[in-house]
């Protein structure tokens, strides 16, 4: 696959997706930018993309950006659940292509029906990274993956293109590595201890998870310790998966808003090859950390290189936030449309330090993954518009030229997710309140704010 960015019309259609063999994927951004440009032809036309999946579900002008004239299909059967469906024999051709970038950018989505589905999830929102659960979220006891799961799973691995490298699966929220209370940190361990066991049978080896939490009950130091002996414990008893800390907004007694934490955590663990950091953008902004102008982004990045290390940073969650810098808040929001601003996110798909790990969104999609997908190609623009300037020298964005650019991709946001919350409201409108708090039960985890452990 090449991807031809159109300086000429860059604002409205920037960037041209198209399929060639994949061993382009080694050539460099300004031979990517000067190739001819070849796109395959599909003979689907709109309306025989069947509506499903949520991504489908809007009408295809408005799900498929400007440049991107791939067509979709979704071959997918409904389970149960109305917003679940089960892909079953969709390849790669029948998924939009994806963006040929150095930067992985992708989402995190659902494994509803099984783990292997997250892969078909993955690829209809063009994500080239995914984050998933590896089990239900807020359950202590799942099923054990299926062998058939397992196989699907790593047959699909092969067959869309994605690297375990960007694969991030994310933990239970139930949790807590950092209890004081014997008995419930047990009970977490062998939450985590699975969690562990099942990137191993699906041959990934990234898992993030949120540090814990003192619950009031024991110092922030004791709780760390209690975090790093778990970690230990888990190494010697799995290969290779490595544990990723997340960091955190800073809100009562969790452990891992403050980058030091994190490291008196790393301090500790005695493989240091087998745990890493997951940076969230939404947390770290919301814990005081600040990103907005290249500037002071840089010295964030540098202050986490000094106090943890550059090394150990194994993926992203990209998240706006709602609330303001310091805020303690966990409130994830839709990319350039919160306190953050679209430029921060332009200093990370750009940053050469940030290539070749995941970079996961968690932002609101109110029942449709064709947010997402607007998020995901509007980033990959970005990078991609972004590292070429650089290239050709044009410098750091704050020019006329660029605020133009990045207005219009936060109304091409704005206007996507307008039209989803809306049907949303309507739909929460008329199916009363108990089920209006279902939804937004179900939505927090995949797409919302994370929770606090027990
Ligand atoms: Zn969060
Ligand atoms: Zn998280």
């Amino acid at each position: 696959m090449a991807l031809v960015v159109r300086r000429s019309a860059r604002i409205s259609s920037s960037i041209q997706v198209t399929q060639i063999p994949s061993t382009s994927s080694t050539t460099t951004l300004a031979e990517e930018i000067t190739k001819p440009r070849k796109r395959k032809r599909s003979t689907l036309s709109i309306a025989d993309e069947p509506v499903l999946d949520g991504v489908a579900s809007a009408s295809s002008s408005s799900i498929i950006s400007p440049g991107v004239q791939t067509a979709e299909k979704h071959i997918a059967v409904k389970t149960r659940k109305r917003n679940h469906v089960r892909p079953v024999t969709a390849s790669l051709e029948d998924y939009p292509s994806r963006a040929v970038n150095d930067w992985k950018i992708g989402a995190h989505v659902s494994a509803a029906g099984g783990v292997e589905n997250a892969i078909h999830n993955a690829a209809a929102v063009g994500a080239n990274a995914f984050a998933l659960f590896l089990k239900s979220q807020r359950k202590w006891l799942s099923p054990d993956v299926t062998d058939e799961s397992v196989k699907l799973f790593k047959s699909r691995m092969q067959e869309f293109n994605y690297s375990p490298r960007h694969v991030l699966p994310h933990g239970s929220y139930l949790i807590n590595l950092g209890n004081p209370d014997l008995e419930k940190r047990e009970k977490s361990f062998e939450c985590f201890l699975d969690d562990l066991q099942r990137c191993e049978k699906l041959g990934l080896m990234l898992y993030n998870f949120h540090p814990g939490s003192t619950v009031g009950a024991a110092t922030r130091d004791e709780s760390i310790k209690h975090i790093a002996d778990c970690l230990n414990r888990a190494h010697k008893l799995t290969t290779n998966v490595v544990t990723v800390i997340e960091n955190m907004a800073g809100a009562g007694n969790i452990i891992g808003s403050k980058f030091t934490e994190i490291a008196s955590i790393i301090e500790q663990v005695e493989d240091k090859a087998r745990v890493g950091v997951c940076l969230d953008t939404c947390h770290m902004f919301a814990a005081g950390y600040d990103i907005r102008t290249k500037e002071v982004y840089e010295s964030s990045i540098s202050l986490f290189d000094e106090e943890i290390g550059l090394s150990y940073l194994r993926g992203m969650h990209l998240n706006d936030s709602k609330t303001p810098l310091g805020s303690k808040k966990d409130r994830h929001e839709n990319i350039g449309l919160g306190h953050i601003d679209l430029r921060a996110f332009s200093h990370i798909v750009t940053d050469p330090r940030l290539k070749d790990i995941p970079l996961i969104l968690e932002t609101p999609i109110f029942d449709s993954p064709s947010v997402w997908k607007k998020e995901i190609e509007i980033l990959n623009r970005l990078s991609l518009i972004r590292s070429a300037d650089v290239e050709v020298g044009v410098e750091d964005a704050g020019d006329g030229e660029s605020d133009v650019v990045f207005e219009e991709m936060v109304r091409e946001v704005k206007e996507e997710v307008a039209v989803f919350a809306a049907k949303k409201e309507a739909k929460a409108g008329k199916a009363g309140k108990k089920k209006r708090k279902k939804a937004e039960r179900e939505d927090e985890g995949e797409d919302g704010s994370c929770d606090e452990p027990l």
